[in-house]
């Protein structure tokens, strides 16, 4: 498969290697330095663009691989706000779009054993439940993106909890979910889940060892999403449940 790489920072290295393992050509790399002379003749010998860049520069490179037909993978965090607009642009362009806030397939099954756990929950109100995330020093955006998704797994399956909120040490209201985020050192990633009450608690957690299983993942994904247009998501390759 002929690949775009857009971004070529810590994800787009590992990408890079992965590919050329798994026997995929690389046909650009774009980051910021060359960004401006990268012309859509050189983007359209992609069949799939992998897109690891900033939250400030993602919904442009979308835009810009829908306008010339080249499907695109991402996993940028931080831009969701813009969600609709790039649906809806992708929809005009008859695109092809692969978004996951994670890749692992790891933290994929974490997801779905949230929800379950959140179902299991729900009417049990003497448990508090609570989020923290912990990220190296470098991401950019608080909380994560995967937190945010964990965190609408919980709102969406526990009648008790309508909103999240950045956890900044306060009281906040009920039914609001406290999500905390912490940055230390070089940690790839680790989430987990609590519900707390006076006599015990239970806690779902996942921690990434490496960025390798989130590069892994964004290949399948590339390799899931050639020759597709559409909107697809990790449910959508793993085959697991969207609600
Ligand atoms: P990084 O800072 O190492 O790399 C960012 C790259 O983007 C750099 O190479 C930079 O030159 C490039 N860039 C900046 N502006 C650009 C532009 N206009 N066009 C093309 N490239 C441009 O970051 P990273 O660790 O590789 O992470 C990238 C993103 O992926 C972040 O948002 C991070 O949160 C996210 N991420 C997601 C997952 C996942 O599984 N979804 C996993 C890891 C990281």
């Amino acid at each position: 498969m002929r690949i775009a790489l857009l971004g070529y920072g810590k994800m787009g290295k590992m990408i890079e290697r992965i590919a050329r393992e798994r026997g995929h050509e690389i046909v650009l790399i774009v980051d910021e330095n060359n960004r401006a002379n990268v012309t859509s003749d050189q983007l359209k010998k992609a069949e799939v663009a992998i897109e690891f860049t900033m939250p400030a520069v993602a919904v442009a490179n979308y835009k810009w691989c829908f306008d010339n037909g080249v499907p695109v993978v991402s996993g940028t965090t931080g831009w969701l706000e813009q969600w609709d607009e790039v649906m809806t642009y992708c929809q005009e362009k008859k695109g092809g779009f692969f978004y996951a806030s994670n890749f692992s397939i790891g933290v994929n099954i974490f997801f779905q054993l949230n929800k379950y756990l959140a179902r299991m929950m729900n009417g049990f109100n003497e448990y508090k439940v609570f989020i923290e995330e912990t990220h190296h020093i470098h991401k950019l955006d608080a909380p994560s993106g995967t937190a945010i998704t964990i965190a609408e797994g919980i709102l969406g399956n526990h009648d008790g909890y309508h909103s999240w909120q950045l956890d900044q040490g306060k009281q906040l209201p009920e039914g609001v979910l406290p999500v905390a985020a912490k940055r230390i050192g070089e940690v790839p990633g680790i989430h987990a889940v609590t519900y707390k009450s006076e006599a015990d608690e239970i806690e779902i957690r996942h921690s990434a060892v490496s960025r390798e299983g989130f590069a892994r993942g964004a290949l399948l994904a590339a390799e899931f999403l050639k020759g597709k247009t559409g909107v697809f998501g990790m449910e959508d390759m793993l085959s697991l449940e969207k609600k």
